[in-house]
């Protein structure tokens, strides 16, 4: 269905949403602007090796252990001497500093990840189907084309125009990196984390779904109409959250040198999709990590969120606590499996079958309007005889 039509045919309440959302977004995103603050900008030939990391470090914005470990050192080298006496190369510092600067934390870009979440909001609760509808009809009623467009401008703006980060995978992991003392304002990124796990509690995933600019890359190259057949097998999720639990795992037990005996080792930092939005592939695994990604796609449903991306992990588990998310009308719901099917995951069939802890629903919208019986709505948990 062609945007024009699906807006000719949506209620006036409808339309009046849909500009409401799109007049929010503006609004959020103008904030966004207002308040961020360009910074003073800073070059790597303001540094050089015969400063020493305490020199350096704060002028930065990390600690001097952050410093350390960007520079490979151990995170108990002396801070004191010049990085030349540390073995540290001129190109390496200038590297290092590169890699920290482009951590740079935008208001705008947490504001533009809040309009993308409050337009899918609106959209999956209150414009996927046009007002009275006929249940016969709404198989023809995906409308594409919003949600294409959401995702287009979460890749172009939040992606390649305002950068890497913040994103919520850096989010998670920045939490735990505070916890050994690679930063100076802990507080600060513990609030950034909780900036998406709200999100993530507003509506299910929603972060993830509609914002995230590798989520959208990965959801934008899957959803061209091609290897159909392929596409129909799914995923056990056993197996992929296995590898996700045990890749987490890992990289906590390195990262506190509990196994590796190497403070600061971050496995994350060498899978870091994120960096194709700085076209900054500081590490071959990285190239590797996004070309796999992306290739993949084509046939398996967002394979970095399925079997890598630790937000993806924590934000599974917040799940439970979302406001709004996929819920099943059970007196009506037949187990026909029409929705089963048109989910990419086993996260549907999760839902149907009533489980405890059923696979990531990314809101994706592709079960909400093929239910024959209308059992199936993206509801908040106020709504009466729905789960
Ligand atoms: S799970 Fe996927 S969509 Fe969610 S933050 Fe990670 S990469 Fe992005
Ligand atoms: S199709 Fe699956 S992933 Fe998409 S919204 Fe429905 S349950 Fe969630």
């Amino acid at each position: 269905m062609n945007t024009s039509s699906w807006l000719s045919q949506i209620s006036f309440k409808q339309r009046i949403w849909l500009f409401s959302a799109l007049a929010g977004m503006l609004a959020i995103v103008a904030l966004g602007i207002l308040m961020d603050s360009p910074g003073e900008l800073k070059e790597t030939t303001n540094f050089n090796i015969d400063m020493s990391i305490r020199d350096i470090a704060p002028k930065l914005g990390v600690t001097g252990k952050g410093l350390a470990r960007e520079l490979e050192l151990p995170l108990d080298v002396s801070k004191e001497k010049p990085v030349r006496t540390l073995g540290v190369a001129r190109e390496e510092l200038d590297h290092a500093i590169e890699h920290i600067l482009s951590h740079r934390d935008a208001t705008l870009k947490y504001c533009v990840y809040a309009a993308l979440v409050l337009l899918g909001l609106v959209f999956l609760v209150r414009l996927g189907r046009p007002d009275g509808s006929d249940i016969k009809n709404r198989r023809t009623w995906y409308p594409k084309t919003p949600y294409v467009i959401a995702l287009l401008f979460s890749v172009i703006v939040a992606g390649f125009i305002l950068g890497k980060s913040p994103n919520p995978m850096e989010g998670t992991v920045k939490i735990f990196k505070s916890m050994i003392g690679l930063y100076p304002d802990p507080m600060l990124k513990l609030v950034a984390f909780t900036f998406f796990i709200i999100l993530a509690i507003v509506g299910n995933k929603m972060i993830c779904g509609w914002a995230c600019p590798f989520g959208a890359s990965q959801e934008l190259i899957y959803s061209i109409p091609i290897l159909r057949k392929i596409k129909k097998r799914k995923l056990p999720f056993v197996f992929t959250n296995i590898i996700r639990v045990g890749l987490f795992i890992a990289v906590l037990l390195l990262m506190f040198g509990i196994i590796g005996g190497r403070r600061g080792f971050i496995i994350y930092h060498y899978l870091n999709p994120f960096n194709l939005f700085n076209l900054d592939f500081e590490a071959f695994s990285i190239l590797l990590t996004v070309i796999i990604a992306l290739l993949v796609s084509f046939t398996i449903y967002r394979p970095f969120c399925q079997f890598i991306c630790p937000f993806g992990l924590v934000s599974w588990i917040v799940e439970r606590f979302s406001i709004f998310r996929v819920r099943i009308d059970k007196e009506k719901c037949t187990q026909c499996g029409a929705c089963i099917k048109a989910c990419p995951l086993e996260a549907a069939e999760g839902r149907v079958k009533g489980k405890k802890m059923p696979a990531d629903c990314f809101s994706c919208a592709r079960c909400l309007n093929v239910c024959p019986v209308d059992a199936i709505q993206y509801a908040s948990s106020l709504k009466k005889g729905i789960k």
